[in-house]
């Protein structure tokens, strides 16, 4: 008897799952981006380690399928896409788990991983099934690429205008003298010379990472440009924007024959428009569910006033892609699905845990502008400080008879003799974030001071890496499909 009931509500639960296979969203798209360095491989690195490895020394009190146990298991599956990169996180924990450790190779492209969580259903569902699946696509892309779409509503002549206004003001005006003095030399109606146009657009292209790189600056336009992923030596990245052509007569700009220079150049600007930018959101943007954007704030900081403003311009740029009220351009061009976002100041192992809250009160005012512009009723947004990969212990120091945090690790320290990175012991307070945007008083007692550190030592890839707050960032994330 017992077993004929038995085989009945197995019967049951077979058919009540088939049904929920049908009717229940167990999948998500989750979309990782920032700027280059932001941390984006350090973060899909620790995401993925934390989820498969639960249970290995997990720290995930804040997210609730593990926190209640309902959590079973994760793994790696293979991807959906098969022409998009694969992520490289084996890649990734050997380096960080390494002897010494190190840091794995940043995102150069778009790349993809997808996952597979097992938990046991808590909601009306547990009736119907004993174990539900998730599978969370994650696809890793630079932000410099969302840079890229104001330019879908800027003719040739608007984007070259608005961006020499940009490199003809501080501090970028020190770096581009020499360029736009070779522009100003050439006849825009006179036949063009491919090879010119190339090495231009090369020069153009090297002035652009030494704005990102060495001026710490993070406008950077067309984005592709430093990070041209399969796209690398293609001739629709050989254009750059011309001076003063308001000056021109309008009627021979319109006419300008395709091969002369400004012919060339206006149709190499609106193939990129078309082939890069428009087709990203096409294939890419619009089947985002969630969207996880990261900034590094602190370097930003440490580098001063005019890196500051520039990364809050971009985050402005950026966090234009999903304001996508009825009126907004992304609407109108491809109706996106993002309904969660996150923005996340990534390394805040770099500062003392005193000074995370006023951390995310300044991403908050930085994310403010556009916050206000975000579809609340279409996107719900939340601020975090993290840290992936936390690479410092904290505690405190007795200074002249009082207790002051301090955070200790490894500088990482590059040594020009063996072009090595070396590392020594380090114990500091490295400063005060400022929980407003800063003003010219914070900037003249230059008062934070970055260090770069290395993973900790002695990782194992069967464990847990140490963070912060990546529990809250599953919580947000996840853990409304895991009911
Ligand atoms: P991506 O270009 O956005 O992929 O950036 P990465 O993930 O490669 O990170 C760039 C660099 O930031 C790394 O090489 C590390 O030096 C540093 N970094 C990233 N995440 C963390 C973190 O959680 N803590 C610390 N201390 N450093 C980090």
């Amino acid at each position: 008897m017992a077993l004929i009931k038995k085989a009945r509500i197995d019967k049951l639960k077979h058919k009540a799952n088939e049904l929920f296979s049908r009717t229940i969203d167990q999948h998500i798209t989750l979309a990782v981006t920032g700027l280059s360095r932001s941390g984006k491989t350090a973060f899909i690195t620790s995401l993925v380690n934390q989820l498969i490895n639960e249970g290995n020394d997990t720290r995930l009190s804040f997210f609730d399928p593990v926190h209640q146990g309902s959590f079973v298991a994760a793994k790696r599956v293979p991807q959906k896409h098969f022409h998009v990169p694969r992520f490289d996180y084996d890649g990734a924990m050997t380096a960080l788990t390494a002897e010494p450790a190190k840091w794995p190779e940043p995102t150069h492209g778009i790349s993809e991983l997808r996952l597979a969580i097992r938990y046991q259903p808590n909601s009306l569902l547990k009736y119907a099934t004993d174990m539900a699946t998730l599978t969370i696509d994650i696809t890793d892309y630079p932000g410099e690429w969302l840079l890229d779409l104001p330019m879908l509503k800027q003719t040739y002549q608007e984007w070259s205008e608005q961006t020499q206004a940009l490199l003809k003001s501080a501090p970028r005006s020190a770096y581009s003298k020499v360029f736009l003095a070779k522009l100003c030399e050439i006849d825009p109606f006179a036949p063009a010379s491919e090879e010119l146009l190339a090495n231009l657009a090369q020069e153009y292209t090297e002035l652009l990472h030494t704005f990102r790189h060495e001026l710490g600056l993070s406008v950077i336009q067309p984005g592709r440009f430093i990070l041209p992923g399969e796209l690398a030596g293609a001739p629709l990245l050989e254009f750059f924007p011309f001076p003063d052509l308001s000056s021109l007569d309008a009627n021979d700009y319109q006419n300008a024959a395709d091969d002369s220079f400004i012919g060339m150049l206006r149709s190499r600007y609106l193939e990129y428009k078309e082939q890069v930018v428009r087709k990203f959101y096409q294939q890419h943007f619009v089947r985002f569910d969630r969207q996880i954007v990261l900034a590094d704030c602190l370097t930003a900081l440490n580098k001063g006033k005019e890196s500051f403003a520039d990364l809050e311009h971009a985050i402005n740029m950026i966090l234009e892609s999903y304001s996508y009220g009825k009126s907004g351009l992304l609407s109108r061009l491809f109706s996106p699905k993002i309904d969660k976002l996150l923005f996340a100041a990534t390394k805040v192992d770099h500062v003392t845990p005193e000074q995370h809250a006023p951390l995310v009160s300044l991403i908050n005012q930085l994310i403010y502008k556009s916050k206000h512009q975000l579809n609340y009723d279409a996107v719900e947004v939340k601020t975090l400080a993290i840290s992936s990969v936390k690479a410092t212990q904290t505690g405190t120091i007795n200074h002249q008879g009082k207790q002051v945090p301090v955070i200790q690790g490894q500088r990482l320290v590059n040594s020009k003799k063996t072009a090595e990175s070396l590392t020594e012991k380090m114990t500091v307070f490295p400063g005060y974030v400022p929980d407003t945007l800063p003003n010219d008083e914070y900037w003249e007692k230059n008062a934070f001071n970055f260090i770069n550190f290395s993973p900790m030592a002695g990782l194992t890839k069967h464990q847990c890496l140490p963070h912060v707050r990546m529990d809250q960032v599953l919580q947000f994330l996840l853990a409304d499909k895991m009911i």
